[in-house]
């Protein structure tokens, strides 16, 4: 059977990975989660000083991106897991500090050329789903399969509250609801490859679905495409 391109862009907490995972694992697909690697070139900048209580220098990091290397690897437990520069960073890119951050290294646009670049790379052989913001848009505009996810800004909210807060106190849910707002807000009207909806991309509302039903009717969404494809 021939394999195809999926590309899922929408908004934060929509739950594009877990569907990209969950099809990608049906199909026997890569997985490549876009948002984590806007997030490790964030951590990068954090880590390297080029943000600080200071402000962020932009220049300093655009000049150090050649020394960024981004790797997604299967871990002992075959769970995939984000490297930058050798370190294993999956956890440390979904920091509150790195997610207050993000959209604003996202914005440069020699930021979007280097990781679109690497992202292409990761297509050539197709048999591929990435989720992001500009997927379906830019990085793959001939995907065979595009979905836009969305859902309430209270339903995300609540979501990530419970991814985030598992245990730790220190995270409230009015912290977590005004930075969904803040990274729609500045995702969207962005110069460069603002989020929006490719004019083929399929519309998915999960405020109201729940994930078996959603996995079901996206299944059938990739058979029609498949079939369509030469
Ligand atoms: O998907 P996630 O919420 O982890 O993405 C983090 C941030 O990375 C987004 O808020 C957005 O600013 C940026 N991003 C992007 N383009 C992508 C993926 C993510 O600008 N393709």
């Amino acid at each position: 059977m021939k394999k195809i391109i999926i590309a899922i862009d929408g908004h934060s907490s929509t739950g594009k990975s877990t569907l990209a995972k969950q099809l990608a694992e049906h199909l026997d697909y890569i997985y490549i989660d876009s948002g984590a690697m806007y997030r490790a070139v964030t951590l990068y900048a954090i880590e390297n000083g080029f943000i600080s209580s200071d402000g962020f220098d932009k220049i300093r990091l655009i000049q150090s991106l050649s020394g960024l290397h981004i790797a997604f690897k299967k871990d002992s437990s075959n769970n995939v897991a984000l490297f930058l520069n050798g370190q294993l960073v999956s956890s440390k890119i979904r920091t509150m500090e790195v997610s207050n951050m993000v959209s604003q290294v996202a914005a440069l646009p020699e930021v979007r050329k280097c990781l679109v670049k690497e992202q292409r790379l990761m297509g050539l052989n197709k048999g591929l789903v990435m989720d992001g913001r500009d997927i379906g848009t830019v990085v793959f505009p001939d995907a065979e399969l595009k979905i836009f996810m969305t859902a309430s800004a209270k339903t995300r909210a609540l979501r990530r509250f419970d991814e985030l807060s598992n245990g730790d106190a220190s995270i409230d849910y009015k912290t977590v609801y005004e930075n969904i707002i803040f990274r729609d807000k500045k995702d969207s009207s962005r110069k460069n490859s603002p989020l929006l909806k490719a004019k083929d991309a399929r519309v998915l509302d999960n405020s109201k679905l729940d994930q078996q039903a959603q996995f079901k009717l996206v299944l059938s969404w990739v058979n029609e495409c498949k079939k369509e494809t030469p």
